[in-house]
């Protein structure tokens, strides 16, 4: 991730963040996004980060898909993409895989994994359909990923 300090958040250009803050907008209400040449861009970016990390995906702007838990993760807060992705990493994925891999040491059979971790997705799914894209705060961001975690 070029010119960045991990963990440091890095806050977007006037122009950009208004022009985002339309689109956010428009994912929240469920509308048509259409992007500009610069979203697409970051959008593909965003994407080709999240792949390296056990191929997670891009959802849309807020939201970014586990490669580890195939869990739905909301990106509070607004960002750069290597801001997002970092936000990501520390908050969710680094923990999240660290888990994964203990488990697959303490279990005596691959299935054990598969039923916990459908167990934990379908709870992520519940909290997120209660609470569909609440207001973003960074202040809230740690406490937001940890209580998604909790299972
Ligand atoms: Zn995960």
């Amino acid at each position: 991730m070029p010119n960045e300090t991990p963990g440091k958040v890095q806050r977007k250009r006037k122009v950009e963040a208004s022009e985002d803050k339309a689109i956010k907008e428009k994912i929240r209400k469920a509308e048509t996004v259409s992007r500009n040449e610069r979203q697409k861009k970051e959008m593909t970016y965003f994407n080709t980060e999240l792949n390296k990390l056990a191929g997670s995906s891009a959802i849309d702007e807020l939201a970014v898909k586990c490669g580890v838990c195939k869990g739905k993760k909301v990106i509070a807060g607004d960002h750069t993409v290597s801001g997002k992705v970092q936000h990501f990493l520390i908050n969710h994925f680094e923990k999240c895989q660290e888990k994964h891999d203990r488990l697959r040491k303490s279990a005596s059979g691959s299935k054990t994994i598969d039923v916990l971790f459908a167990i934990a997705q379908n709870s992520h799914t519940a909290q997120q359909d209660q609470q569909p894209f609440l207001e973003p705060d960074i202040q809230n961001i740690e406490e937001e990923f940890s209580n998604i975690d909790d299972v």
